[in-house]
């Protein structure tokens, strides 16, 4: 049996969702594929889980401030996981049923089933086959472990997400924005956090001041950093495993959580027949419009492997269906997306870390600025934020605005509008600061560190 479609997306994840949305308004007919819950990865997986075991977890750091500002905790907090997990849970449910509502409210007919391409033109799911002029694929990734003997018995971070029960000691190896964000938010809820990173440093890619700052913010919560480890194995002992490093070490811990990168869901989707062509690392390939190697398949999203961040993914997704759908040509401009680390504290970053400028071999001024926020006169907290711009030398724009401090994502975000506006040093400058403010530091910044 045959059902006709003008568009057919696969995956009902941010990009997929986007995408099909504003197909169906601009009076498309789409059959959206998908075999799981309707939200994807940053929905049911990612941004939103995480974000709500942040918040949980950031409640320790307040009990332990607050008698500083005259409090009295009359007992010691004590922390459920199983009450943040229920609710966090309960919070995806709801999640899941808007975005039910939503795609029937644009009339975008939902297929519960997994799909796998026939040709160009046609997908078949369910036993049935469909057929459309236009096939969008927009399945996302998936963490994948490293390939040593025993981690299949480490935790990736779908599986974090559900664990039963918190770790009282969690090894995590990987450095990169899933391990450091999971390393602050079980630190908060008091686990005994190892991480272990094969380079010298974490998040590799930052700014070299900003990430080196967070590890010193991370070391002193507490989370012992270990670097240039690279795991041999991992095997069970008892009370949880052990790790051994190919140098020789080794290291305990209740659950191993392994956070070394996602691959692209391109397996199963029959790409092959449709001529749809895969980089070697899985990805589809695709052009500036999201184009694939078939005149009829389009990809957008994590599958691509462009930049993996949902925002990203709902653009490429909107920017292709203005495209094909609304005779409006629209690519995605990817230079000045922000992006965020929400680690204890976090990162917010927007444009080029110094290192990048200066590969670039740009001519650059750099101005950066660390103190301790106003909150922590009282508290006491020993915590300090960094602020620092990077200033292109010949037109004076800024290049590139960093942050690691709370509050971070959020006032780099309004700093991305001014990045891409080409703001220079010299408007920053002319800006009033907000006063009593971190975010006012980015306007009063007068000496160059190099
Ligand atoms: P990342 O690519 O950010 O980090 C992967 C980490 O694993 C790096 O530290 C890397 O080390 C390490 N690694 C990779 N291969 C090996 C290996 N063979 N042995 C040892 N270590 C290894 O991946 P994540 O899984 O953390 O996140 C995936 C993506 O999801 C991110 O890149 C991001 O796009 C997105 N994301 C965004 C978030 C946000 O916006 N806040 C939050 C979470 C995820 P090295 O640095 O040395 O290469």
């Amino acid at each position: 049996m045959t059902d006709d479609f003008d568009l057919l997306t696969i995956g009902a994840g941010s990009g997929g969702v986007a995408a099909s949305r504003r197909a169906a308004g601009y009076g498309a007919r789409v059959g959206l594929f998908e075999a799981g819950r309707v939200g994807g990865t940053c929905v049911l997986r990612g941004c939103v889980p995480k974000k709500l075991l942040m918040y949980g977890s950031q409640f320790h750091d307040a009990f332990e401030d607050a008698p500083g500002y005259g409090w009295t905790l009359d007992a010691r907090p004590r922390f459920d996981w199983p009450t943040l997990l229920a609710r966090k849970n309960r919070e995806l449910d709801r999640l899941n049923q808007l975005y039910l509502g939503m795609l029937d409210k644009a009339g975008v007919t939902l297929i519960p089933h997994h799909a796998r391409l026939v040709d160009g033109n046609t997908v078949e799911a369910g036993g049935r086959r469909y057929r459309a002029r236009t096939i969008l694929i927009a399945t996302g990734g998936h963490p994948v472990r490293l390939a040593v003997p025993g981690l299949e018995q480490a935790l990736t971070s779908d599986d974090l997400l559900e664990m039963p029960e918190l770790p009282r000691r969690l090894l995590i190896i990987g450095g990169g924005y899933i391990a450091v964000e999971f390393a602050g938010i079980c630190r908060g809820l008091g686990a005994e956090v190892t991480m272990l990173i094969r380079s010298r440093h974490i998040l590799n890619g930052f700014d070299d001041d900003i990430r080196q700052a967070l590890e010193v913010e991370m070391g002193r919560r507490g989370i012992a950093i270990h670097a240039g480890v690279h795991p041999a194995s991992l095997a069970p002992v008892t009370g949880g495993f052990a790790l051994t490093a190919q140098d020789g070490r080794r290291f305990e811990a209740d659950l191993v959580l392994c956070a070394t990168g996602r691959r692209p869901n391109s397996a199963g989707l029959g790409l092959e027949a449709a001529g749809v062509r895969v980089t070697e690392a899985g990805a589809i390939a695709v052009d500036d419009w999201s184009g694939t190697s078939s005149p009829t398949v389009f990809a957008v999203g994590d599958v691509t492997d462009r930049i993996n961040l949902t925002p990203v993914a709902i653009a490429e997704g909107r920017a292709f269906i203005e495209t094909r759908f609304n005779g409006n040509p629209t690519q995605v401009r990817y230079a000045n997306i922000p992006t965020a680390v929400f680690s204890n504290p976090a990162i917010g970053s927007v444009g080029l870390p110094e290192h990048e400028a200066r590969a670039r071999g740009l001519e650059i001024d750099v101005y950066r600025t660390g103190f301790r926020p106003m909150k922590h006169t009282l508290s006491g907290r020993e915590e300090r934020v960094m602020i620092k711009l990077v200033v292109d030398r010949a037109t004076d724009r800024v290049l590139g605005a960093h942050m690691l401090g709370a509050d971070g994502p959020e006032i780099v975000q309004g700093l991305a509008i001014a990045l891409n506006c080409g703001a220079t040093k010299a408007d920053f400058d002319r800006t009033i600061g907000l006063h009593p403010s971190a975010a006012e530091e980015f306007v009063t910044l007068r000496d160059k560190v190099s």
